[in-house]
């Protein structure tokens, strides 16, 4: 592990050889994977969106819905297609039903905070309806979803986070609890002191990713893959009226007059402004094949988070194609060294760390213990471990808009590790953005909103974050 990249201070251009998730082992024949490898950039194109991933992908998809023509866009994307988080997460569509209302109300006071909870379970039920009315077929499973309360002091806290939400008049009607034996009982964790229960679900992320880009390239958007923008400068041809913008790449550069940054923890890199507040993280996931207690019949019907702690949780999601069972780890975790607890400070997703995929698989088995090691057969057990760059920003809230200090360039960035909940309000409110659309017709919290102010603020430091 000695040369691997230290990314802490900012994170450069994403990695050349990162490691294959579960995601992409399983969709290694999207015909798409690696188009356009060789061929130089267009000369001009109107639009130019950096970033293949689901926020890319979408935001694409939207703009062509808005009535851009498809010939007018290319994508440039620095490794394989959708090879970023998108295709590297733990599958989870889980919006946040109330938990992170008392740290948003803290950061962004009580109606910003109302509207952030409002709009995850929105995009839950966007990215079900879009699934559904287009046939996708990304594995998507709606469903139920658990937080699963693994101590008092954090069923103390969920249950604070529940009151303060409903008496600031959130929506808590979808939201089910049980308590002791009944949670235990239809969480099957037989360590749950408390659980919370209400609609969510989970999907092949890279399908999703990679239908997105199918719908666009078939319509004439160019994709080109392997293609790092290295810098985005103004073009000598900016007029007084009009600024172009010239897109650096090593196989050449192409002038636009719109650029969109789906960079997420890599926006830094071409927008410096945003240095001090995304930061990459390095985040891992695993996969496992359930003993029989946890097949046929017998598979989890509901993902869940297994939640220690705020910041100390653990998410599962049984799939439905396979019953492979994914587990998220943490960020950060008091359970596992410093050493290894540090070492998600780099945007290098070419390694995972041993230590994180131990503590993840032996919490598992803590809370499952039918699958222990001893008791499964040979095949069974851990499959396959990853690792992704999350992009956390210092008020817990994407990055979505224009960029005023360079007009026609715009971002759509810094998902916080969350961005299966998000993206699918964020990208189309950016598309309806770039088509003369007002923040109001986005729909999102004005805290989403990347101005002046906001930048000031955090400038001046913020505490905090949510996940
Ligand atoms: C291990 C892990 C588990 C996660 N689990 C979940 C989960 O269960 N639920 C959830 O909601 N979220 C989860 N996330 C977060 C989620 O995956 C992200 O929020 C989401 O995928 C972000 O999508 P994106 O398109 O904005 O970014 P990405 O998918 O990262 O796409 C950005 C793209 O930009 C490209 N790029 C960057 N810089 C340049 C450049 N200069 N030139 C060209 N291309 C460039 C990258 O190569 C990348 O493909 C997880 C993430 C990880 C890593």
């Amino acid at each position: 592990m000695g040369d691997h990249q230290d990314s802490r201070k900012a994170p450069g251009l994403p990695i050349t050889n990162p490691c294959v998730s579960f995601w992409q082992q399983t969709t290694r024949s999207f015909p798409y994977l690696n188009i356009n490898k060789d061929e130089p950039v267009p000369i001009e194109s109107k639009y130019v969106v950096i970033g293949s991933g689901i926020s890319g992908a979408l935001t694409t998809y939207e703009l062509i819905q808005g009535g851009v023509s498809a010939e007018d866009i290319i994508i440039l994307e620095a490794r394989e297609a959708a090879s970023g988080a998108s295709s590297r997460n733990a599958g989870h569509v889980r919006p946040d039903a109330f938990r992170g209302f008392q740290v948003y109300e803290q950061l962004h006071g009580k109606d910003q905070a109302l509207k952030i909870i409002a709009n995850e379970k929105l995009v839950f039920e966007r990215i079900k309806e879009f699934v559904e009315a287009h046939g996708v077929q990304c594995d998507f499973n709606p469903t139920t979803t658990f937080d699963v309360c693994m101590t008092p002091e954090f069923a103390d806290f969920n249950a604070r986070s529940f009151e303060l939400y409903r008496e600031a008049g959130g929506d808590v009607s979808h939201i089910k609890f049980y308590e002791g034996e009944e949670a235990r009982k239809v969480t099957r964790v037989n360590k749950a002191v408390a659980a919370y229960e209400w609609p969510a679900g989970s999907s092949h992320p890279a399908k999703l990713a990679q239908w997105l880009l199918t719908q666009s390239i078939n319509k004439g958007v160019r994709l080109f893959t392997h293609r790092p923008v290295s810098a985005v400068t103004k073009s000598a041809s900016s007029t007084a009226d009009r600024v172009f913008w010239d897109v650096v790449t090593p196989r050449g550069s192409t002038k636009a007059s719109i650029v969109v940054h789906c960079t997420n923890a890599f926006a830094p890199f071409l927008l410096p402004e945003l240095s001090n507040f995304i930061t990459p993280n390095r985040a891992q996931a695993h996969a496992f094949v359930p003993p029989a207690a946890f097949a046929a019949s017998s598979i989890l019907p509901s993902t869940m988070s297994l939640r220690h702690t705020l910041k100390h949780f653990y998410s599962v999601a049984q799939r439905r194609p396979d019953g492979i069972l994914i587990l998220g780890a943490p960020v950060a975790n008091p359970k596992i060294s410093q050493e290894a607890s540090q070492s998600r400070f780099t945007s290098d997703d070419s390694f995972i760390n041993g230590e994180v995929r131990d503590d993840a698989v032996g919490n598992f088995e803590m809370c499952f213990p039918e699958c222990e090691k001893g008791k499964l057969r040979h095949g069974e057990g851990l499959l396959h471990t990853w690792s992704g760059i999350i992009g956390m920003t210092t008020d817990s809230v994407p990055f979505i808009g224009k960029v005023e200090s360079l007009p026609g360039q715009w971002v759509c960035a810094g998902f916080n590790g969350h961005g299966m909940a998000r993206i699918f309000t964020c990208a189309p409110g950016v598309a309806k953005l770039i088509l003369g659309g007002s923040w109001q017709d986005t729909g999102l919290p004005e805290c989403f909103e990347i101005t002046k102010e906001r930048l000031e603020k955090l400038q001046k430091g913020v505490p905090g974050t949510v996940f």
